[in-house]
């Protein structure tokens, strides 16, 4: 099969999760599978293999898993960035508008040097407003953002425009519309 059909096949689709009218792509289903888990990884990195990175930053909480499997294939370090209040060490925050609401994440002040190479992860990017934050908080610190990788796009929400004005080259392995 190829691999939207394999990474389609492995995302479970929930009605109404978690509000009515939302249709919730849950990728825990893609993480079980062995072999659309191995591929998802092996696409996303797959540009930018033999590029030297130096970090990925993967976005609370399905982010560490994809980012965790993305920075060991690229011998890169891992920044998680957090939802407020989760961090022991001194912080940069950011407030941002999400798909059902509102919130602040954060990320260690120490975790990332000006001019470092990194890479954003997420599984999914719908509005692009919680990858946006990230970016700030990853710029404040003066990371060089090469891309930001996504399992999933839902392209009618406009996610990938908002990362393309920010000048974030945007990687997505399927989309729903
Ligand atoms: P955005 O900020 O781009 O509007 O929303 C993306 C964020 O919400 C990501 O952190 C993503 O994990 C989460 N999210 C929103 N909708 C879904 C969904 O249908 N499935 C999954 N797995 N995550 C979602």
């Amino acid at each position: 099969p190829s691999l939207e059909d394999t990474l389609l096949s492995a995302i479970r689709n929930i009605p109404d999760y978690p509000k009515p009218g939302i249709m919730f792509r849950d990728i825990t289903t893609l993480l079980g599978n062995a072999r659309a888990f191995r591929r998802a990884i092996d696409e996303l990195v797959q540009p930018y293999a033999g590029s030297k990175i130096d970090k990925i930053a993967g976005i609370e909480a399905r982010g560490f898993i994809l980012g965790g499997a993305i920075a060991h294939q690229l011998s890169a370090g891992f920044i998680p960035i957090r939802k407020k209040g989760k961090l022991p060490h001194e912080t940069v925050r950011v407030a941002y508008s999400l798909e059902y609401g509102l919130d602040e994440m954060e990320m260690h002040k120490d975790a990332v040097e000006a001019g470092e190479k990194v890479i954003l992860v997420d599984d999914l990017i719908a509005t692009g407003g919680t990858a946006e934050a990230a970016v700030k908080l990853l710029r404040q610190m003066g990371a060089d953002i090469v891309a930001s990788c996504f399992v999933i796009d839902l392209p009618d929400l406009g996610g990938r425009a908002r990362l393309d004005n920010l000048d974030v080259p945007v990687r997505t392995l399927v989309s729903f519309p």
